[in-house]
């Protein structure tokens, strides 16, 4: 990944992406002190590029650390990566991390390093391949309480339980895992959340120890133009033969109906199919202008 051509924005100047490099002895590497961000820019613009520098500030500062970037200056900047490598369909990530100026797990004085790069990630658009559905496995790692983790930061440190339960996931032929959290609720899934339906309404988990994505909030909102009660609520495993459909959503993933979690199957249909074509309509720039 660190071998191609292109730009990375990297401390507020465009280099190489080659030369885009960062010491052994970061504090990100040995102690987690990192947040990123995963965006979509379509048509050359970023959707929802403020939300997510806010998501991005905020996650640092709930690791006790502050991006010397305001709001405007990241969304610049990130507008700016898009721009210079010259593809407008990409996904954008930008990645936060304390510094080599101190080796301890005390780092106040650590410079906060901030870089933005950005590559091709094919959205699947084919409607009745994703119609199909992908099947989930479910996890052996919980999502941590939220008094054990610091759950709304887009840490990098959360994510290595998802890594864990993904390639078990894929060594067991699953596309991915559904995540169960630390009191045994359905939580999210290792990079995406998830919705069920049943007669005609939407349920979803609380996002009380886990991410509340930008995706998630964005279908929520789909859904309701559309009519469609949505019920943000406990959700335990043994619920899931009652429901019709299930899709996991966010940035990567945008919409994407599954087919089966372990032992349990469903059939995408109607609610899937239609949420799936509102929000790529809703990410295309012209959509985002007329709103
Ligand atoms: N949960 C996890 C663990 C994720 O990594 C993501 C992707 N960022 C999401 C949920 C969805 O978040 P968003 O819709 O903001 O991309």
């Amino acid at each position: 990944f660190d071998q191609r051509d292109g730009w990375i924005w990297f401390n507020g100047q465009l280099v190489p992406w080659k030369e885009a490099k960062l010491h052994v002895l970061s504090h990100g590497l040995h102690y987690a002190s990192s947040v990123f961000e995963g965006e979509r820019a379509y048509g050359g613009v970023i959707f929802k590029s403020r939300e997510h520098s806010e998501r991005f500030r905020r996650s640092a500062q709930i690791l006790d650390f502050e991006i010397p970037y305001s709001v405007e200056e990241l969304d610049a900047a990130k507008a700016l990566v898009v721009e210079k490598n010259g593809n407008p369909d990409v996904y954008v990530r930008p990645v936060a991390w304390r510094g080599s100026e101190m080796m301890a797990v005390a780092a106040q004085h650590a410079k906060v390093h901030v870089a933005i790069a950005v590559w091709p990630w094919p959205s699947m658009f084919d409607i009745n391949e994703k119609m199909k559905g992908i099947r989930l496995d479910i996890a052996e790692y919980r999502r941590p309480d939220p008094q054990t983790a610091p759950a709304a930061s887009k840490a990098a440190g959360l994510y290595m339980i998802c890594t864990i339960s993904k390639h078990a996931a894929e060594r067991k032929g699953y596309a991915d895992a559904m995540m169960l959290d630390w009191q045994g609720r359905v939580a999210e899934c290792t990079g995406a959340n998830i919705f069920f339906t049943r007669d005609g309404a939407l349920h979803t988990p609380i996002a009380d120890c886990f991410l509340d994505g930008i995706t998630r909030r964005t279908v929520i909102d789909l859904a309701q133009r559309r009519g469609w009660e949505v019920v943000e609520r406990r959700i335990m495993p043994d619920e899931l033969p009652t429901f019709n459909e299930c899709f996991i959503c966010g940035t990567g993933a945008e919409v994407t109906p599954v087919s089966e979690i372990g032992p349990y199957t469903f059939r995408p249909g109607n609610i899937s199919r239609t949420l799936v074509e509102d929000y790529a309509a809703e990410v295309q720039p012209r959509a985002r202008a007329a709103a």
